[in-house]
């Protein structure tokens, strides 16, 4: 299994480039450029949320309940008051920290459940509900938000998959194929339970053939193609 550092510079590599590339077709706006490297880093670190040695996840956990709490905030600062607001913040606060949380390390009792697609497949897709429902986001930033935090933990699992393979002598250590996982028959109640959640979830999730229409209009990418390279070679080129 990789370990922290690799997970971190890897989630943050890939989907610093990816965002990017977004960003110039003009897909995203700033404050959403920095959401979809922030969610795809956050990915890639999730699937190892129940790892014992976990402090930095831990202290994700807090800045993750305290960012819920001001979306909170923000949401609702012109309907209520001062007051109300100060309360709101810290019921959502006490929410994440104190019933998610710990409904989230009770589950993590169960290794591998949380270690596999499904179930990272059903936070992008939540987000992108979130987003979408909640937050009033456009559909392709919503659409963009979910895939990003999703393909952060597929990028995790990849690197797992790749350091269970012994490099040097090409054989396979025992926890080959087991990253990259869909189902584990001792945990078949968990998987039954994911699977069900997923399909809810893509049930109701935001339309998705109008993002896949954005995504395949040549416009923005013809814009990508402009920008790519530096103004003065450019000039030369064109
Ligand atoms: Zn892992």
């Amino acid at each position: 299994m990789a370990n922290f550092n690799t997970h971190l510079n890897g989630a943050f590599a890939v989907s610093g480039t990816l965002s990017l590339v977004v960003y110039k077709a003009g897909l995203v706006n700033d404050p959403g450029f920095l959401m979809c490297v922030a969610l795809g880093t956050v990915g890639g670190l999730l699937p190892d949320l129940d790892s014992d040695h976990s402090t930095p996840i831990k202290l994700g956990f807090n800045i993750a309940a305290l960012v819920f709490a001001f979306g909170l905030v923000m949401h609702w600062r012109n309907e209520l008051s001062l007051i109300a607001l100060m309360a709101l913040w810290l019921a959502g606060y006490g929410f994440m920290r104190y019933v998610v949380f710990r409904l989230f390390t009770r589950m993590t009792v169960h290794r591998g459940v949380i270690h596999s697609v499904p179930y990272m497949a059903i936070l992008g897709l939540g987000l992108t509900c979130i987003s979408y429902y909640g937050w009033h986001n456009t559909l392709t930033a919503s659409w963009l938000y979910g895939l990003f935090l999703f393909g952060g933990a597929m990028v995790h699992l990849t690197l797992d998959e790749m350091y269970s393979v012994n490099l040097s002598g090409m054989t396979l250590k025992r926890s080959a194929g087991t990253a990259m996982k869909f189902y584990q028959h001792k945990d078949k109640g968990w998987y039954l339970l994911l699977y069900t959640l997923l399909a809810l979830l893509i049930y109701a999730a935001p339309p998705f053939t109008a993002f896949w229409e954005q995504l395949r209009d040549p416009a923005p990418w013809a814009q990508l193609k402009v920008g790519v390279l530096p103004a003065f070679i450019e000039d030369i080129l064109y």
